[in-house]
């Protein structure tokens, strides 16, 4: 198992946190929102549903590809990770201005 820093892992909670937050407030604008005065062709408020149901929509979408990735991956016989390393002259320290 691949030790991941705390840094990384505080980054990951502090996104993931905001995210959902969006997508919760979003959910709350669209139910809110619903029997608005329509001013017409250019609604603001119409096109803002609309981005909202988009996030939802994407939130959704990203959360069925991560439980589908987890299952493919519960279900795979390789419990191994494979590391490709690339060696390049930043991996390997190599000065190039000698
Ligand atoms: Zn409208």
């Amino acid at each position: 198992m691949v030790k991941v820093p705390r840094q990384i892992v505080f980054v990951t909670a502090l996104l993931s946190a905001w995210l959902v937050f969006a997508v919760i407030f979003a959910g709350f604008f669209v139910i809110a929102e619903q029997q608005h005065d329509h001013t017409g062709k250019n609604c603001r408020v119409c096109l803002e549903l609309q981005i909202a149901q988009r996030l939802i929509e994407a939130f959704a979408l990203a959360g069925a590809a991560v439980l589908l990735a987890r299952f493919v991956k519960s279900v795979t016989p390789i419990k191994r990770q494979v590391f490709i390393f690339a060696a390049t002259p930043l991996t390997l320290k190599v000065k190039l201005n000698c």
